[in-house]
């Protein structure tokens, strides 16, 4: 018989034999469902991470989770040597629902996230006549796109980049939410594209000014320039759209997804764009052993297919007003200002005696309510979109207590 370990003891065996790259609240989660989460003792949470926006249908649904389990049973991984059963029917699938002519299968955000900026390259290159080796990609400060040494050498946070050396060349860093810097920084003849996050979540959801991506796509077309964007925070219903990038009605070149196209389930993700720029890879010059395995597959489809049979994109807009509204109506010294859009949300904290946002978190969490700062004052609040009104307004009333016993 297995003896069953207490919190204590699980953290400890991650710090003694795990690599010390995290700083996780000291919970120890060992069950999901929907919106709800329970730690080895039994103690109830709502979850309002959602695996950093991975978990958007909710945790464990049991559609997502049937497909990965009949399709475990069958096949798990053929890798792209031999064709799958399930890739031509999910790539027809996804292509469809995006209205994209071509997809990359990748299992990471990061992964997809070097996907586009590969495909941007070679697009450069072939396409756009740039002479070889000199395209440049456009960047913005603030952005989180990965760990990989290429993302992170896009990166200014020196907690991402510091002491990781030398980084790759080619990125041009740009103010976000800069128009003037874009139409400056496009002015060079060797910019083959622009990487932008529609709303940048890990830098503690900074929602840019309405009309910003609608101008930079603009601007990027008219300099025949790709327009890339990193929606696997963003993407798939978390901001009250399908896409961030549909409050303007821009449709980018180079779309990137990851995180909730599987549910959280699965790591899956996936680059999407015209035959103009993904058939300029060809077979042999860019890949991955999992991407597009049969269980990522199956599971993306039965996720997606959640999306819009229970209208996450709709809840996420109407519940994220209730959020916003309520925190906004409440009176505290220490919530200095809330600010994002659909379930996509961060309460910027202003310290008081010496309390900070983590222990804002600390006090959520003793209260039920499971959250994480990001950077120093701002916690990032974003519950599964399958959160209902009357759980929403419980989980807020919970927060408001843990805020007020520090006033
Ligand atoms: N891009 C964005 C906008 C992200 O928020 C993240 C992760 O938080 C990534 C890329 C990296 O995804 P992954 O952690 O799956 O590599």
């Amino acid at each position: 018989m297995s003896v069953k370990l207490s919190s204590p003891q699980i953290m400890e065996l991650e710090h003694h034999y795990g690599a010390h790259n995290y700083h996780p609240l000291p919970v120890v989660l060992s069950k999901g469902e929907g919106p709800l989460v329970w730690d080895v003792e039994g103690k109830e949470y709502y979850d309002f991470l959602s695996a950093y926006s991975a978990v958007n249908q909710g945790h464990c649904h049991p559609a997502i989770v049937d497909a990965m389990v009949e399709q475990a049973r069958r096949i798990t991984l053929t890798s792209r040597a031999f064709y799958n059963d399930q890739l031509g029917p999910y790539e027809k699938f996804v292509t469809e629902y995006f209205g994209y002519e071509k997809v990359l299968p990748m299992n990471s955000g990061a992964e997809a996230d070097e996907t586009a900026l590969k495909l941007c390259r070679r697009w450069a290159y072939d396409k756009k006549g740039i002479p070889e080796d000199k395209a440049r990609i456009i960047c913005c400060e603030g952005n989180f796109h990965g760990r990989t040494i290429t993302i992170i050498s896009m990166s200014n946070d020196p907690d991402s980049y510091a002491g990781f050396g030398p980084f790759t060349p080619g990125f041009d860093k740009i103010p976000y939410n800069d128009i003037n810097a874009l139409a400056e920084a496009l002015k060079d003849p060797n910019v083959a594209g622009f990487i932008v996050e529609p709303i940048q979540g890990e830098a503690g959801v900074f929602v840019p000014d309405e009309g910003y991506l609608k101008k930079a796509y603009d601007l990027c077309k008219a300099n025949n320039v790709l327009f890339i964007a990193d929606e696997v925070q963003t993407g798939i219903a978390r901001t009250g759209k399908l896409l961030a990038c549909d409050h303007e009605g821009v449709r980018p070149d180079i779309l990137i997804l990851g995180k909730a196209l599987s549910g959280g389930v699965f790591p899956v993700s996936a680059v999407l764009a015209d035959n103009e720029i993904m058939l300029t890879i060809k077979p042999g010059e860019h890949g991955s052993t999992f991407g597009g395995n049969p269980i990522a597959c199956s599971v993306a489809i039965a996720a997606l297919t959640v999306v819009k049979d229970e209208k996450l994109a709709e809840r996420a807009e109407y519940l994220g007003k209730i959020f916003r509204d309520e925190m906004r109506a409440f009176k505290s010294e220490m919530v200095e200002l809330v600010r994002g859009k659909g379930l996509l949300n961060a309460v910027i904290i202003r310290p008081k005696n010496g309390k900070q946002a983590w222990d804002v978190c600390l006090k959520m969490a003793e209260n039920g309510v499971l959250a994480k700062p990001t950077h120093q004052h701002i916690i990032r609040f974003a519950p599964p979109l399958v959160i209902t009104e009357v759980q929403l307004r419980d989980a807020i009333e919970r927060i408001k207590k843990s805020i007020l016993t520090f006033e």
